[in-house]
């Protein structure tokens, strides 16, 4: 039973509140159809039941032609309400010129008794509502019509209802025109009001299938933009990787001539400008690799049981072969890891870890040459902190903002200039981050600089020493 009841409301709901002609981006109109749906079904109630005394009534004081216009009217609202085929806008004027008839007629015989003044002010509200301006405007326009041949036909006495017998032409003319500035007092700011609304709503929906039309557009290129993106990278690390192999023979050779030639002082310098140009082209073709491989999402990070104390002597030991430090006698680096002992194991990814720690202190011996590099590593339960501090030249200010992007040089005076092609501080941001971790630096320029980075670890064995993390 409660399904069944459940079911006539859908069908009820569905038949006079589901838009059949308009949809939300007609703006007002969509509107309209709700509101006259929800007209018809309270006509289709009330008016269903107000007929019944209404009948009663006429047909008791003999008014017939009452009863037979009430039938009339009821039926064909009844007709409007279930014809689909008639327009939405066909309907509205149906109903409005029914409502007109029947308000001439209750008022012509029942005079001030009946609701015919009622109806007539009703009739400007509702094309208001249901048409706008123009037809509230023409509903008043017809008011003044009706009421002033009403008054003349008042004038000749040309019949003989209540409406003749209660009013003289001048209290008419001062009813009706009561009647006219109620109509223009409701209807016409109604209409202006909704008026405005449509023009808003008209002009919201044109914005919004802007916006949609721009965002598909957007998304398209962002898709377009990042395959190319992709497909650059794939592309960029191919091509490094197949020029780093004859990179390897080269520099491989260029040794053995260079301990070839002990003899031949001339001869070795030539082969040391080969090796040292080798390598910088190796680091580069690395670097190009290395960012590829990070964008194009082919990195892959690996959690293992690591020991502190050999990940920070290999760094060590990586330095201290791959660069020159021998030819900058002025230059030391300190180790400052009273806090590393040697059982402390923890779940670090190892390899990304060094190739970051690595980066930066190449970074700091190329940009010192002459002072201290001071090497540090604080540990808590949760993350360790790796700094690289140096006294060399420093980052200007105004600079500092762009050096972790890539391909991000800094502008400094022709001798102080170092060749770099500005990769190796975005791979280390790009790795810290993808670890979980994070990388920062302070600079004063002419005094040196300080890089940290820090990544999350867990601790696999105790007997480490926890110390505060360094203060930045
Ligand atoms: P590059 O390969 O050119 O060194 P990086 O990304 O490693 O590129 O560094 C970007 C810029 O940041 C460098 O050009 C350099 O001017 C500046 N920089 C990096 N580390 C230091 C440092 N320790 N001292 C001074 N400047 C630095």
């Amino acid at each position: 039973m409660r399904r069944r009841i459940n079911q006539i409301f859908r069908g009820v709901e569905h038949y006079f509140f589901q838009n059949k002609t308009y949809s939300p981006t007609d703006g007002l109109w969509y509107w309209r159809e709700k509101i006259f749906g929800g007209l018809m079904l309270a006509f289709l109630i009330f008016g269903t039941i107000a007929i019944i005394p209404n009948l009663a009534v006429s047909i008791k004081e003999q008014t017939h032609v009452i009863t037979i216009s009430d039938l009339i009217v009821y039926f064909m609202l009844l007709g409007v309400t279930f014809i689909r085929r008639i327009p939405l806008r066909a309907k509205i004027i149906i109903i409005i010129v029914i409502l007109y008839t029947l308000s001439i007629i209750l008022l012509v015989i029942l005079g001030p008794m009946g609701p015919g003044l009622i109806w007539m002010a009703s009739t400007s509200l509702i094309a208001a509502l249901l048409l706008g301006l123009w037809a509230s405007v023409s509903t008043i326009l017809i008011n003044i019509t009706l009421m002033l041949a009403l008054a003349f036909a008042i004038h000749m006495q040309w019949l003989d209802t209540i409406f003749f017998n209660t009013y003289d032409t001048m209290s008419w003319i001062a009813i009706g025109s009561n009647v006219i500035i109620f109509n223009s007092l409701t209807a016409v700011p109604l209409a202006l009001l909704l008026n405005a609304l449509e023009r808003s709503i008209n002009s919201e929906t044109k914005l919004k299938k802007e916006v949609i039309e721009k965002n598909k557009q957007l998304n398209e290129e962002k898709i377009k933009a990042e395959n190319a993106d992709r497909l650059k990278s794939v592309f960029l690390a191919n091509l490094s990787h197949d020029i780093r192999t004859p990179m390897n023979a080269i520099m491989g050779f260029s040794e053995l001539l260079h301990s070839e030639f002990e003899e031949h002082p001339r001869s070795q310098s030539y082969t040391e400008q080969i090796l040292k140009n080798s390598n910088y082209l190796n680091n580069l073709i690395k670097d190009i690799v290395d960012i590829s491989l990070i964008e194009s999402g082919q990195v892959k990070f690996e959690l293992r049981e690591t020991a502190l104390k050999k990940l920070i002597d290999d760094c060590r030991s990586i330095i201290e072969h791959s660069q020159p430090l021998h030819r900058l006698p002025e230059l030391k680096l300190f180790y400052e890891l009273e806090s590393v002992t040697d059982n402390q194991m923890f779940m670090i990814d190892s390899g990304h870890t060094k190739q970051v720690l690595i980066n930066l202190i190449s970074n700091a011996i190329k940009y010192t040459q002459k002072g201290s590099i001071r090497i540090s590593l604080a540990i808590n339960d949760k993350q360790l902190l790796f700094k690289v501090s140096d006294n060399g030249i420093g980052i200007p200010q105004s600079e500092q903002h762009k050096i972790f992007s890539r391909f991000s040089k800094i502008n400094r005076p022709a001798n102080k200039q170092v060749p770099g092609i500005g990769l190796g501080l975005s791979i280390c941001k790009a790795l810290t981050q993808a670890m979980g971790g994070s990388i920062g630096f302070n600079s004063v320029e002419g005094r040196g600089s300080t890089f940290w980075f820090s990544i999350p670890a867990v601790i696999q064995k105790q007997g480490a020493s926890i110390t505060d993390l360094p203060q930045e």
